[in-house]
């Protein structure tokens, strides 16, 4: 059985701290799915062909990873890539809280999808995307804080 993981997000713009969760995992997992989530209440900085094609420069060397964006539930995008773990990462408590929530709901609707968690590298620990998009907003370097692929 192959193990596939299905890693979601918004990934506006991918991070150093996403891109330090997917290189971690790596060797966990035969296939990545970097899912970028299709959410018609968010209001996105930048369009969604972009954010793929950013993520795809990322991990261009890495056979394992598949980028793909997604409607709807997650666990129902799990289960038609065939994903049997959701990968998440944990900066601190209240996004432990959060994912503790969405998992458990997840579990709730798929008992057979396992939610696995990686404690995010202290380097890239406050780093979020929310708050690179304010740098950018406001024209400032944001460029230390996002992933190798990204070229703004
Ligand atoms: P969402 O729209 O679900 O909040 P994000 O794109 O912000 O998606 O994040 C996707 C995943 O990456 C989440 O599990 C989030 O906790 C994790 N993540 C975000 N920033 C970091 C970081 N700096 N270090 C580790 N994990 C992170």
């Amino acid at each position: 059985m192959r193990r596939i993981a299905f890693f979601p997000g918004s990934f506006d713009p991918i991070t150093k701290g996403h891109e330090d969760i997917v290189r971690r995992a790596l060797p966990m997992f035969d296939k990545i799915i970097v899912a970028v989530g299709v959410n018609s209440s968010k209001n996105e900085m930048f369009p969604l062909d972009q954010r793929q094609n950013w993520i795809e420069k990322t991990f261009s060397e890495c056979p394992s990873v598949e980028v793909i964006n997604y409607k709807g539930l997650t666990t129902e995008a799990c289960i038609k890539h065939q994903a049997k773990f959701i990968l998440r990462g944990l900066r601190n408590s209240n996004d432990y809280e959060y994912e503790k929530s969405i998992a458990m709901m997840n579990q709730a609707m798929e008992p057979n999808i396992e939610t696995i968690y990686l404690n995010t590298h202290p380097e890239w620990a406050a780093i979020s995307s929310t708050i690179v998009r304010d740098i950018i907003k406001n024209k400032g370097n944001a460029q230390p804080f996002l992933a190798s692929g990204v070229q703004l």
